[in-house]
C-alpha cells in the first residue's frame, strides 16, 4: 500500500529526527557488536552460542533482551541454557552513575525526600530501586529510570522496527511469520518500561486486584510522588525470592502459593506479571508473597481467558481433538493457516495426548508450549503476541517455582483453575462423592438414568453450561422441606428458583387453584380471577395497566416489543450479567460469557442459536457506572429501552443512586426504562426494589411469585406505554402502531386465581416482609460466623429473603470478575457436602427463603454449613499448601 509506506515512512522520519543523535549511537552500536559478534563466533574455540548470544544482547542494551526473551519463547529459538543466562541479568546488572542519579532526583524528586540511600538494592536493566523516606517521614522504596535507558530503548525499538520491515520486504519467511505485526504489537510494552506513571498504574491495578488476598501482597504505590522516572511505594521488607529457604514456611507450600498466585492472575484477574523471576518476589513472615515490578504487565480479554480455560477443560477430559481445535484458536496466529493442513492436527494431537498424560507428574507448560510452538511454526504460523508473553511469564515462573520446590506437582495443583466446573478436587473425592451418593439416593439415581431417556436432560437444572453434578428428583415437598425419591429430606434453599415464596404447598393458593379448576380452568376467555390479578398488580404499582404472560422470559419479550412500539426505535440497552430469561434479547452478555472492554462490554450471545442480529444491536452496559450513562446518552437516538435487573440476582444489592441517575438519563433522551423485577416483585417487600428504591420505571416485568407456584408472567407500567398493546380500532393501524402480546394461556383462571390469592395473602401480612428480613439477616450472620472461625475467603451477602455464597478473597465490583475470580469449584462441592447434612442449595444460583422457613430450620442450615466448611477443609478445598505428587494417576 503507497498509501501506508508514505505514512509509516513520514512516522518514521518525525521520530527520527528528534532522536538522531540516539539513533547514529544506538547504529553504531549495533554495527560494532554485530561485528564482534561475527567474529567471536566464526573463530575457532570461542564460547558457546547460549553465551555469546547473552553477552551480544546484554550489550545491545534493555530492549533487546526483552524483545529476545519474549521472540525466544517462540519455538525455542533460544536454547534452554541460553534462556538460564537471560536470568542471570537481572541479579548483576551495573547501576546508573551516582552523578547521573542526583540529577533525576534533583529534576524530578525535588522536595519529595527526607533521605534518600544512594546506594540501590536492586539493579535492572531499565531502572534500579533505592530506599529512602519521605518529608512525612514514611519508609519508601524508589524505582528510578537510569539515565539515558528511555531514548535508547526508543531509538533501538525504532532501528529494530526497520530492520524488521526491512527483512519482512526482502525475506518471505519474515513477511510470512508477521514478524512484523508481532513486533509492533510489543513494541509499545516494551518501550513503555521506562513511564513509570503507567508503571505505577499497572501496579495499582494488581495490587487492587489482589486486595485482601489470603497470601499475595503488592505494595502499594504513593501517586503524589510518582514521576515520570520516580516510582515510590510502601518500603516492604522481606526475605528474597532467591532465598526461600529463609522464608521460615515449607519451601512445597510456598512453591504452591506461588503457582496459585500466578494461575489467579492469567485465569480470574487477566493480569498477569510477565517476569516472575526470583528477584521480583519478597517472602513475608507467614508464607505471605511480595510482588514487585511491574514494567511488563500482559492483559488476557474475556476471550483469551475463555479460551484458555476452554483448551485446559478440554485436556482435563482427555477430549484431544477437541483440545487440539481450541488450542489452535486460543494460542496461534494465524489459525487458519495452521488448521490448513491435515498432518499439523494429527501430530498436535499427538503432542496433548503425550503432555497431559504421560508426563503430568514432571509437568512443564514451557515444554509443552516449546513443542507446540515449533509445530504452529512449521505449519506457518506462530503464538500470538498476548500468548507469548503469557509463555515468557510461564517460564520464568516455572523456572522459579522449580528452584522453590523441584518437585511441585504443577498441573495437580492448578487444578483448581483447570477443572473449575466440577466439584472434585481429586479423583479420590470424585469415587467418594459417587460412592455416597450412590448409598444414599440409589432410586434418585436411577430414575434421573431413566428420565435421560425422555427428557433433553433428566432434570430442569441440568441442561445448559453448568449441570449440576447430582440433581435431586423430589418425591413431595411440603413448606420449607424436600423429600426426594429416597426418602431423604431437606431443607430448600432453592425456593424453587422464586416463586415459593410462602413454602411449597400453601393452603392459600392450593384452595385458590382448587375453586379455579372446580369452576372449569378457563383460558383465553375472560375471568374473574384474571380480573382480580391484574386489580392486584396495578394497586401495587401505581398508576399502571398490566398484561399477563406466562413466564418470566415472557414479560421481558412483551416490554421490549411494546418498548420499541412506542417509541419507534430498534435498539435495546441491557446490563451485563444481568439475565432477562432465555429469549435472545435476554440472553445477551447474560451469565456465562462476557465480551470486550470492562467499562464498555461488548454483545456475546450467551447460547447457540440466537438470531446474531439481536445480539449485535445490543448495547451493553455496567451496572453501577457513569460510564454506562454517557453510553446510552451516545446510543440514545436509536434505543428503544433500557433492561436491567434493579437488584442484580448475582450481586444481590442495589445501587438507588446509580439507579436514579439512569432514569434520569433515560428521560432526557426518551428511552424507556425497563425493570426486571421477576425475582424481585413482591419478594424483597409487597411490591418491588423500586418501592425500596424510589425510582419508578416506565415498565415493569414480573414473573415467578405472582403465579402463586404456576406459570406466569406480566408486564405493569405506563398507561400510554402499554396502551400500545391496545387495540386503536382500526385492523389497519393496528398492525404498523400496536403492539402485540400475549398468548393463549397469558392469564388463565387458574394461575390467575392462584397469583391473586398469594399476592392478596402477601399485602393483608405484612410481618411476611419484616420475618424474612430478620431471617435473611440471622441466616447471614450466622453463616458469617462459621466462615470467620474457620478463617475462610469466604462472602456471605443477603438481604431480603435472597443469599449469596461466594467463596472469593476479593469483593469485586463487576458481575464479570465475581464470576471469574470465584471458587466456583468450592460452590459446586458445598452443595454435595450440604446434601449430606440435610440441606437442598442449588449450586450456582441465588439461594432464597421463605415464610415458611422456621427457626430451627435456618439452625439446621446453619449447623450444615459449619459441617461441611469443616469437611471441606479436611478435603482441601481453602488449602493453599501444596498438593503431594501422587505415584500413578491419570490426568485430573
Ligand atoms: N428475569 C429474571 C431476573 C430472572 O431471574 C428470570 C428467571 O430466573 C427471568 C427473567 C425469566 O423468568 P422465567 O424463568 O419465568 O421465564
Amino acid at each position: 500500500m503507497p498509501h501506508e509506506i508514505i505514512f509509516r515512512t513520514g512516522g518514521f522520519m518525525r521520530d527520527s529526527w528528534r532522536l538522531l543523535p540516539h539513533l547514529v549511537s544506538e547504529g553504531a552500536r549495533i554495527v560494532g557488536w554485530s561485528c564482534v559478534f561475527g567474529l567471536r563466533r566464526a573463530l575457532p574455540g570461542g564460547p558457546g552460542d547460549a553465551e555469546l548470544l547473552r553477552g551480544y544482547l546484554l550489550r545491545l542494551g534493555p530492549l533487546y533482551v526483552k524483545a529476545g526473551q519474549v521472540l525466544g519463547t517462540q519455538s525455542g529459538v533460544l536454547a534452554g541454557d541460553t534462556v538460564e543466562q537471560f536470568r542471570s541479568f537481572f541479579s548483576d546488572l551495573p547501576p546508573m552513575r551516582r552523578d547521573q542519579l542526583r540529577a533525576t532526583l534533583k529534576r524530578s524528586g525535588e522536595g519529595l525526600f527526607a533521605d534518600f540511600d544512594e546506594e540501590p538494592i536492586a539493579v535492572g536493566s531499565v531502572a534500579q530501586v533505592h530506599t529512602a523516606r519521605l518529608v512525612d517521614g514514611r519508609r519508601v522504596a524508589v524505582k528510578v529510570v537510569k539515565t539515558g535507558v528511555r531514548e535508547r530503548l526508543a531509538a533501538a525499538s525504532l532501528i529494530l522496527d526497520a530492520l524488521i520491515r526491512g527483512a519482512g520486504l526482502l525475506v518471505p519467511a519474515v513477511r510470512h511469520y508477521d514478524l512484523a505485526g508481532h513486533f509492533a504489537a510489543l513494541r509499545p510494552l516494551l518501550t513503555g518500561q521506562c513511564d513509570l506513571l503507567a508503571e505505577q498504574a499497572r501496579q495499582e491495578a494488581v495490587a487492587e486486584n489482589f486486595r485482601n488476598h489470603p497470601y499475595v501482597r503488592v505494595p502499594r504505590t504513593i501517586p503524589a510522588a510518582c514521576r515520570e522516572d520516580l516510582l515510590v511505594m510502601e518500603y516492604v521488607r522481606g526475605v528474597p525470592g532467591q532465598d526461600p529457604g529463609r522464608a521460615g514456611h515449607r519451601r512445597e507450600d510456598l512453591a504452591a502459593r506461588l503457582l496459585d498466585a500466578f494461575n489467579t492472575m492469567v485465569y480470574f484477574h487477566g493480569l498477569f506479571h510477565v517476569d516472575p523471576h526470583p528477584g521480583n518476589f519478597l517472602f513475608e513472615p507467614g508464607g505471605r508473597i511480595v510482588l514487585l515490578d511491574f514494567g511488563l504487565v500482559g492483559r488476557l480479554s474475556e476471550d483469551d481467558k475463555w479460551n484458555l480455560s476452554s483448551f485446559y477443560f478440554a485436556c482435563v477430559r482427555q477430549e484431544w481433538e477437541r483440545a487440539a481445535d481450541r488450542f489452535t484458536t486460543t494460542f496461534a496466529q494465524h489459525p487458519d493457516r495452521a488448521r490448513g493442513s491435515g498432518e499439523y492436527h494429527a501430530e498436535l494431537t499427538g503432542i496433548l495426548r503425550r503432555h497431559f498424560t504421560t508426563e503430568t507428574g514432571h509437568w512443564s507448560t514451557m515444554s509443552f508450549l516449546d513443542e507446540a510452538s515449533r509445530l504452529l511454526r512449521r505449519h506457518g504460523s506462530l503464538i500470538s503476541t498476548r500468548f507469548s508473553l503469557l509463555a515468557l511469564s510461564t517460564l520464568t515462573g516455572e523456572g522459579f517455582l522449580s528452584q522453590v520446590d523441584p518437585q511441585l506437582d504443577i498441573w495437580r495443583n492448578g487444578r483448581k483453575f483447570t477443572d473449575r466446573f466440577s466439584p472434585y478436587l481429586s479423583d479420590d473425592l470424585r469415587d467418594t462423592f459417587e460412592r455416597e451418593l450412590r448409598d444414599r439416593t440409589p432410586i434418585t439415581g436411577a430414575a434421573r438414568r431413566d428420565a435421560a431417556r425422555y427428557l433433553v436432560a433428566p432434570t430442569h437444572f441440568d441442561r445448559f453450561v453448568l449441570p449440576a453434578a447430582y440433581p435431586i428428583v423430589v418425591a413431595k415437598a411440603s413448606g420449607s422441606r424436600l423429600t426426594d425419591l429416597d426418602g431423604n429430606e431437606y431443607v430448600d434453599l432453592s425456593g424453587g428458583f422464586g416463586p415459593h415464596l410462602l413454602g411449597y404447598g400453601h393452603p392459600v393458593p392450593a384452595a385458590a387453584i382448587r375453586r379455579a379448576v372446580d369452576s372449569g380452568g378457563v383460558n383465553a376467555l375472560g375471568s374473574p380471577a384474571e380480573l382480580t390479578l391484574a386489580r392486584t398488580l396495578t394497586a401495587a404499582f401505581p398508576a399502571t395497566l398490566a398484561v399477563l404472560a406466562n413466564s418470566g422470559t415472557e414479560a421481558v419479550q412483551m416490554a421490549v416489543r411494546m418498548a420499541r412500539a412506542h417509541t419507534g426505535r430498534q435498539r435495546v440497552a441491557k446490563f451485563e450479567g444481568h439475565y432477562h430469561g432465555f429469549s435472545d434479547q435476554g440472553m445477551v452478555s447474560s451469565w456465562f460469557r462476557y465480551r470486550g472492554e470492562a467499562n464498555a462490554p461488548s454483545p456475546v450471545a450467551n447460547s447457540a442459536g440466537a438470531q446474531h442480529s439481536v445480539v449485535d444491536q445490543t448495547l451493553v452496559l455496567q451496572y453501577g457506572l457513569d460510564e454506562s450513562l454517557h453510553r446510552i446518552t451516545d446510543a440514545a437516538g436509536d434505543l428503544a429501552c433500557v433492561i436491567v435487573e434493579p437488584m442484580p440476582s448475582v450481586t444481590g444489592g442495589f445501587d438507588a443512586g446509580f439507579l436514579r441517575r439512569l432514569a434520569a438519563t433515560c428521560r432526557a433522551h426518551g428511552v424507556l426504562l425497563v425493570f426486571d423485577e421477576v425475582v424481585t416483585g413482591f419478594r424483597v417487600t409487597y411490591g418491588g426494589v423500586q418501592h425500596l428504591a424510589g425510582v419508578t420505571p416506565d415498565l415493569t416485568c414480573l414473573g415467578k411469585i405472582i403465579g402463586g407456584g404456576l406459570p406466569c408472567g406480566a408486564v405493569v407500567g405506563r398507561p400510554d406505554v402499554v396502551g400500545v398493546a391496545r387495540s386503536s380500532g382500526d385492523p389497519f393501524l393496528d398492525v404498523h402502531s400496536r403492539a402485540f402480546v400475549g398468548g393463549t394461556m397469558s392469564g388463565n383462571s387458574i394461575t390467575a386465581a392462584a397469583g391473586a390469592a398469594v399476592l392478596g395473602h402477601l399485602r393483608d401480612h405484612p410481618g411476611i416482609y419484616t420475618g424474612l428480613e430478620r431471617k435473611t439477616a440471622w441466616l447471614v450472620g450466622e453463616l458469617r460466623s462459621h466462615v470467620a472461625a474457620l478463617g475462610l475467603s469466604c462472602e456471605i451477602s443477603g438481604q431480603r429473603s435472597l443469599l449469596g455464597i461466594t467463596f472469593d478473597y476479593a469483593r469485586p465490583k463487576l458481575i464479570r470478575d465475581r464470576l471469574a475470580g470465584s471458587h466456583t469449584k468450592a460452590n459446586i462441592a458445598l452443595a454435595c457436602y450440604m446434601r449430606k447434612h440435610g440441606v437442598y442449595l442449588p449450586e450456582l444460583h441465588t439461594l432464597m427463603i421463605g415464610d415458611a422457613h422456621t427457626d430451627a430450620d435456618l439452625e439446621l442450615v446453619g449447623r450444615a454449613f459449619a459441617q461441611s466448611l469443616a469437611e471441606m477443609t479436611q478435603a482441601g478445598f481453602f488449602s493453599f499448601e501444596s498438593t503431594p505428587p501422587v505415584p500413578a494417576r491419570s490426568a485430573p
